[in-house]
């Protein structure tokens, strides 16, 4: 919601007004110098929207602001030019409304476009969020990274590296959707206050690494040639690519990064396909080097790749990790019910290759059972037992 300077306003009144915690405030408007406001100027006010309200036969603005639990201030705020003593029947005024609904609705094809809308919406409501692209996929799409936090602890969350396990994308922005309800309305998630959360750590949410493969999961496969002719030969011409993994180019991003990528190679297909073959040599696909980037560009304390199924959480690899990992994996399992499993014969993951060149905590958790592409109607049940794990990755 944007509100115009007024003579006298500060942010600090802006907060006290709508009851949101002055930094989300400061935050929302980075670019404005909070100790010279000037009258007129646009400052956003996370949390809130405006909607329009027709006065009917009785209204005064001291029973709607009593009614909506607002202050008086907070209305004339919004309808600068109005005068309170003479409020004409029909006419219309802008009302604050506090944003305490999710705008992420979860439960539903999940696909980049979709996700794109939701991260816009968000992105409107809570300023304070930062929206940038970390790379292009092979067809061109922007690959968003969403950041939250003002702290010195940087974690990293991703999901949908893989096709089929477009689910997780839904899942992450849904608890990005709660931890910002719970910030601007101050209302703890299971007894956890989450405003310390926002000011020690900066969250950094790569919600579909994959997009390319999601929206050929969902939607089947794309216009453009050769893409499409290659994925529909590579899934030996049928139309159901419901257990595609990969990228468009049929290469598994999860198998792509430079961690005894050779090993990986050896057991895994050599030509693209569905799932499991990992490119020509590492770090070939877009998406992937992406990551790669992001992940050398930034500082992350930790990262927690979110994938489906199995209901455990993956976190050794080749006895790199740091001994802080075990009692981290602990807490995640207590916290879901979910099996802490140090190492399979695996190699090559986004998570293996941050453990072996950081030395630092790494996590694939594999939400949720059954096979893929997991049902939505298993969603609010895989939520709540990812929440306790979205939590503690920042609380630790
Ligand atoms: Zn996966």
């Amino acid at each position: 919601m944007e509100v115009h300077v007024r003579r006298g306003d500060s942010l600090y009144y802006y907060s006290q007004l709508f009851m949101i915690p002055l930094q989300l405030i400061i935050h929302s408007n980075r670019t404005v110098n909070a100790q010279t406001l000037a009258v007129g100027q646009l400052i956003q006010i996370p949390g809130f929207v405006t909607v329009t309200y027709q006065i009917t036969p009785g209204d005064s603005l001291w029973r709607l602001s009593g009614s909506r639990n607002l202050p008086l201030d907070a209305i004339l705020l919004l309808n600068p030019n109005l005068n309170p003593n003479f409020l004409q029947i029909g006419q219309t005024i802008q009302l604050p409304l506090r944003v305490d609904w999710r705008i992420v609705s979860g439960k539903q094809d999940y696909d980049y476009n979709t996700m794109m809308f939701d991260i816009r919406r968000l992105q409107t409501i809570y300023p304070f969020l930062r929206v940038s692209s970390i790379g292009n996929t092979v067809l061109g799409k922007d690959i968003p990274e969403i950041e939250i936090g003002n702290g010195e602890k940087q974690v990293h969350y991703n999901a949908s590296f893989h096709a089929n396990e477009w689910i997780t994308t839904p899942i992450l922005l849904t608890f990005l959707n709660d931890y910002l309800l719970s910030l601007t309305n101050q209302r703890p998630i299971r007894g956890l206050t989450t405003s310390p959360l926002y000011v020690q750590t900066n969250l950094s949410i790569v919600p579909m690494v994959n997009p390319d493969g999601v929206d050929l999961v969902l939607n089947g496969p794309p216009t453009e040639e050769p893409s499409r002719s290659n994925v529909i030969e590579w899934n030996n011409d049928s139309m159901d690519f419901s257990g595609w993994k990969a990228n468009i180019r049929g290469v598994d991003l999860n198998d792509q990064f430079p961690a005894e990528w050779k090993r990986e190679r050896a057991r895994n297909p050599k030509t693209p396909g569905p799932r499991d073959y990992g490119g020509e040599s590492p770090l070939s696909e877009p998406e992937a080097i992406a990551m790669a980037d992001l992940t050398k560009d930034k500082d992350f304390a930790r990262v927690l790749a979110f994938h489906t199924q199995g209901r455990v959480i993956y976190w050794g690899f080749e006895n790199l990790e740091p001994p802080e990992t075990e009692a981290m994996v602990k807490e995640f399992s207590r916290v879901s019910g979910y099996e802490p499993v140090q190492t399979i014969e695996s190699y090559a993951g986004y998570k293996d290759w941050f453990i072996q060149d950081w030395r630092r905590p790494g996590f694939t958790v594999e939400l949720g059972s059954g096979t893929n592409p997991l049902p939505l109607t298993q969603f609010d049940e895989i939520y709540e037992e990812a929440l306790g794990i979205f939590l503690a990755g920042l609380y630790l």
